[in-house]
């Protein structure tokens, strides 16, 4: 396949900021292909790509048995709505909740902020017949940019400008089980967190805080709801990753990587919470639809057949050795956290820099809470890719510092 007959990156970006609203800062790349943990440039120039689809490329760019079941669905039914039974809607209703320990059903929209919505009015149709509607939710998290997962989101800088916001949320710090207990009160309904907060700085639930939050909420009758938007699908190494603790949560929200990178997202929670989402209480249009399902079904089959959960914990203990390795040689890096193929390497400077130089040598990564270096590779990505592309971050890191 050639680019000759396209647009360059300069026409596309300059027709873009005529054109697209501003509200993301964007490399002057434009890219127009992909292929595994590869991508390229309207110029051919190829990148390794360490963040593919921010998040959602869990298999990597195109992968092929997802490229397969859309084009076959595509040709077949594309949307109906949510009054008609579909095959492939059933089909991942069931594979998701076989997957979780309590055979969750599931709500199918389009996005995580979408899911989380879902979730929040779940939990507040379960405290109704006792006036409890309020949630807690952690500092550092992030469950989207909707109003009520914004105002989950616990972070006062993406409050800015667009309050108030929803009544009946109380924030509460991450690890610390007492400021839960502080903050839940008679018309709280639920307890909601991600185990492992991704644009937070990749910060893992420390040991027995989420064991912690589960008794609280069975003594307390509050409804657990793990937002595994970014965690979820064998990001971890784990089809959830609250399966790395020994707790069930209620409801558990999906997006990212559900459908390889189309979007879909899905809330799956337990038969007797989800029991109140009666006809008319919720519903999504596009949720569910027979392409997205179809390529969630594909995401979920290649993971199964080809073994990659065991290959997430791999990734993710190699790339642990490597930037270990690297913090003895480099001070900026002040701590690595990792689980399976979710990847967060801590600085003492800020992360921009490191990704633009990262970007100038050929190397896709990305920087959250402004020190924070976080890689959410594909599944699929080879021990060589690895090296390579640790071995340019290194070389940036050793520039920075001179
Ligand atoms: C990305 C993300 C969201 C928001 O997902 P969108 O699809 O952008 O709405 C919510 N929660 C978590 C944990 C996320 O990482």
């Amino acid at each position: 396949m050639t680019t000759t007959d396209l647009m360059s990156s300069e026409q596309i970006i300059s027709l873009a900021k005529k054109h697209l609203t501003a509200n993301y800062t964007r490399y002057p790349v434009a890219l127009v292909r992909g292929s595994n943990s590869w991508v390229w440039d309207a110029e051919g120039n190829r990148y390794l790509d360490f963040f593919p689809g921010w998040g959602c490329g869990i298999l990597g760019h195109c992968p092929p048995r997802v490229v397969q079941a859309v084009q076959e669905q595509v040709a077949t039914l594309i949307h109906v709505p949510n009054t008609w039974y579909t095959e492939p809607q059933t089909l991942l209703g069931q594979a998701l909740g076989d997957r979780t320990d309590f055979g969750g059903v599931s709500f199918f929209c389009n996005s995580g902020t979408e899911a989380n919505e879902a979730a929040i009015k779940l939990a507040r149709l379960n405290g109704k017949p006792k006036n409890k509607y309020k949630i807690v939710t952690l500092t550092g998290s992030f469950h989207g940019r909707t109003m009520g997962s914004l105002t989950a989101t616990a972070q006062p800088k993406y409050h800015v400008g667009v309050e108030p916001m929803l009544p009946g949320f109380n924030y509460a710090t991450f690890g610390d089980l007492e400021s839960v207990v502080k903050a839940v009160d008679g018309e709280t309904c639920a307890i909601m967190l991600e185990s492992i907060q991704g644009e937070g700085g990749v910060n893992i639930a420390p040991p027995g805080f989420l064991e912690g939050l589960r008794e609280l909420c069975d003594k307390q009758g509050l409804l657990l709801i793990l937002d595994e938007v970014q965690t979820g699908i064998g990001r971890t190494g784990k089809w959830y990753a609250y399966q790395h603790w020994n707790i069930k949560p209620d409801i558990v929200t999906l997006a990212k990587a559900l459908a390889g990178g189309v979007a879909m997202g899905a809330m799956v929670a337990k038969s007797d919470v989800a029991e109140k989402l009666k006809p008319g209480t919720h519903a999504a249009t596009f949720g569910g639809n027979p392409l997205a399902a179809r390529a969630a079904l594909a995401t979920i089959e290649t993971i199964e057949q080809d073994g990659l959960l065991a290959r997430a914990v791999q990734i993710g203990e190699r790339f642990l050795q490597r930037f270990l390795g690297l913090k003895e040689k480099r001070p900026l890096i002040t701590a690595v956290r990792v689980k399976g193929a979710m990847i967060g390497v801590e600085l003492s400077v800020e992360g921009a820099p490191v990704v633009q130089g990262c970007l100038e040598k050929g190397l896709l990564i990305n920087c959250t809470h402004q020190t924070v270096l976080r890689l959410l590779p594909a599944l699929t990505l080879s021990d060589e890719q690895i090296e390579d592309g640790c071995d340019i971050i290194g070389d940036v890191l050793l520039n920075l510092r001179s």
